[in-house]
């Protein structure tokens, strides 16, 4: 039986080690409003507007992915909501909800535009949204994202609530930065109800400074707050990669992504599909298909679900992501915001 989310419909293509590919997430572009300093250089040269998806094309595609069995869609970037008319996109996608044969459409975004975006985005078929947050103090968190301000971001995931999103706060680990804010964070974001999701750095893509100096092993974390709140593993997925959690003082659910230190391989459900077209089978591995050309060279759907088929055909068991002194270059050389975390 493959492995992932099991829904009625098309049954999903199956990757050379059982797993089902249910689950697709899209970049919509590679540009951002802020220069978070684990994911990108402060002087990023971003792709030329010839080389990224238009709308058209990325609906097309993601069209593609779900008459392929795809049950979720998840658009992230860069900042997904800088994309000019994005919310656009959201409408048409959300029109392949219920019988269209997908089961949710959701985005992993900074918060910086969600004021402006809340409502439609609840318009057009999004229940949930993950917000990135790594501190909630204002100066760590102009140190951190480097061009961000913390108060639109706490207003824009207010927003959130108001318009109907259930939030899930995703916080990368970062050692020496936020590592003592933690526990606070747990504690704001299960008095708001909001799932909170720890995520170690990935060597992704050139940075300024060194990553060995940011990486924080989760399973440290984790033995903290055990120690604080009691933590009891819970059968909860989100048909993502966290093991999550229940925090026995707080009630809510805490979720870890551990990269590094916990291979999450093995039940792997998706694919991910750059601003540009490309198809990566692995977050931690170079192997592509080129989507792009084949999309602008015909008109044949069936020619594009037959080269994503291939490429599913294609997909690595697993990473080998490392993060050591002596390994001083990434392991990946593309930066986060090019595939979307
Ligand atoms: N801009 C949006 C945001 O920040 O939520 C979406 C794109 S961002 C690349 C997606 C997620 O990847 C964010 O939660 C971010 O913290 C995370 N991220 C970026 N670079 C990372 C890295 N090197 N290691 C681990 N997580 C990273
Ligand atoms: Fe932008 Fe998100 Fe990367 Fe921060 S993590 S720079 S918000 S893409």
């Amino acid at each position: 039986m493959p492995t992932g989310l099991t829904m009625p419909g098309v049954a999903p293509v199956v990757d050379p080690y059982g797993r089902g590919i249910t689950y697709l997430r899209v970049s919509v572009t590679d540009r951002c409003d802020f220069r978070c300093v684990y994911c990108m250089a402060e002087d990023m040269t971003f792709l030329p507007k010839k080389d990224v998806l238009s709308l058209d094309e990325i609906r097309r595609l993601c069209g593609v992915f779900v008459s392929l069995g795809v049950r979720k869609l998840r658009l992230t970037g860069g900042e997904p909501l800088v994309r000019k008319n994005v919310m656009q996109l959201f409408d048409e996608l959300g029109a392949m909800l219920g019988d269209g044969g997908l089961e949710e459409l959701t985005l992993t975004t900074n918060g910086s535009q969600l004021r402006r975006h809340a409502g439609a985005l609840h318009a057009a078929g999004v229940r949930r949204v993950n917000v990135s947050l790594d501190t909630l103090d204002p100066d760590r968190f102009g140190e951190i994202t480097r061009w961000g301000r913390l108060d639109r971001v706490l207003d824009g995931i207010e927003a959130a609530t108001e318009a109907g999103l259930h939030v899930k706060i995703n916080t990368v680990a970062l050692k020496g930065v936020n590592e003592d804010e933690i526990p606070a964070m747990l504690e704001w974001c299960h008095h708001r109800g909001f799932d909170f999701t720890l995520i170690e750095t990935m060597p992704m893509g050139d940075i300024t400074g060194d990553r060995t100096d940011q990486y924080l092993p989760l399973s440290m974390v984790r033995a903290r707050l055990r120690d604080i709140y009691g933590l009891e593993e819970i059968d909860y997925r989100t048909g993502g990669p966290a093991r999550y959690f229940r925090a026995v003082r707080t009630g809510g659910r805490v979720g870890f992504i551990t990269p590094m230190t916990h291979n999450f391989c093995e039940s792997c459900n998706r694919v991910r599909l750059t601003c540009t077209g490309t198809l990566y089978m692995c977050l931690g591995q170079e192997d592509s298909a080129d989507l792009r050309q084949v999309l602008r060279a015909t008109d044949d759907d069936d020619v594009l679900r037959a080269a994503v088929t291939e490429a599913i055909g294609r997909k690595p068991r697993g990473h080998d992501f490392v993060i050591s002194r002596r390994e001083r270059t990434p392991s990946v050389s593309r930066h986060m915001s090019v595939t979307g975390g």
